[in-house]
């Protein structure tokens, strides 16, 4: 784990951070990363992250990324573990996580996930509607805007990805947003190309999972 974190920090820009995605790892490897200087980590499910939280209680507090699909009933629990969030992919849950945001006096930082090409398996925004939406997304209290967040469908070729990758940065660009959360362990390499600033890589840094 210790080479493959040294060769991705060697390999990665040093504008594109690494989030490294521990779902379905256990807590002696976050600790072991932990221990070579990581802090940010990715999780997509809600139990299985507060259990870990809890056995890591003695660390010095990490940074906590939700990147998994959130489910309605989930935001509070959510908001109150993660400082972070990639995954709001519709107006009624920015919504949602906003006027909870709000009752629990929290800044949540968020991704707004978009579908750059239709993909019946993905949430997310479409391209148009966002646009449309940005005004009065922007006026939800409590949130922190940051950036745009988007998966490749499975079976692009390479140049295709970095086509994607390109057009969400774009996106990002034109309504102002500074962080692109593009790229896991099989396409980091061109979302990286095409600017993104956390790449969120599993498998590849974790090794495969026994
Ligand atoms: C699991 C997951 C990742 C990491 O996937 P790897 O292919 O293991 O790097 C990244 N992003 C999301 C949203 C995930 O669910």
């Amino acid at each position: 784990m210790a080479a493959r974190l040294e060769a991705l920090r060697a390999q990665l820009p040093e504008t594109t951070r690494l989030l490294a995605v521990s779902k379905g790892q256990p807590v002696s490897s976050i600790r072991a990363l932990v221990a070579l200087g990581q802090r940010s980590f990715g999780e997509s499910r809600l139990q299985e992250a507060s259990e870990k939280q809890q056995q890591l209680v003695d660390l010095e507090p990490l940074d906590w990324h939700f990147i998994g699909r959130l489910q309605a009933n989930k935001v509070r629990p959510v908001l109150r573990q993660f400082a972070t969030i990639h995954s709001v992919d519709s107006r009624a849950l920015a919504e949602r996580v906003s006027r909870i945001a709000v009752e629990e006096g929290l800044r949540p930082r968020l991704f707004l996930q978009v579908k750059v090409r239709p993909d019946p398996n993905k949430g997310g925004f479409d391209p148009q509607e966002l646009r449309e939406l940005w005004p009065l997304l922007l006026q939800l209290p409590a949130l922190q805007i940051i950036g745009l967040m988007t998966m490749a469908p499975l079976g692009l070729d390479a140049a295709e990805r970095t086509q994607l990758f390109a057009a969400c940065s774009a996106l990002a660009a034109e309504l102002g947003l500074k962080e692109l959360s593009m790229g896991m362990s099989g396409d980091w390499p061109e979302a990286a190309q095409a600017g993104s600033t956390w790449v969120r890589v599993g498998s590849a840094l974790f090794g495969p999972k026994s």
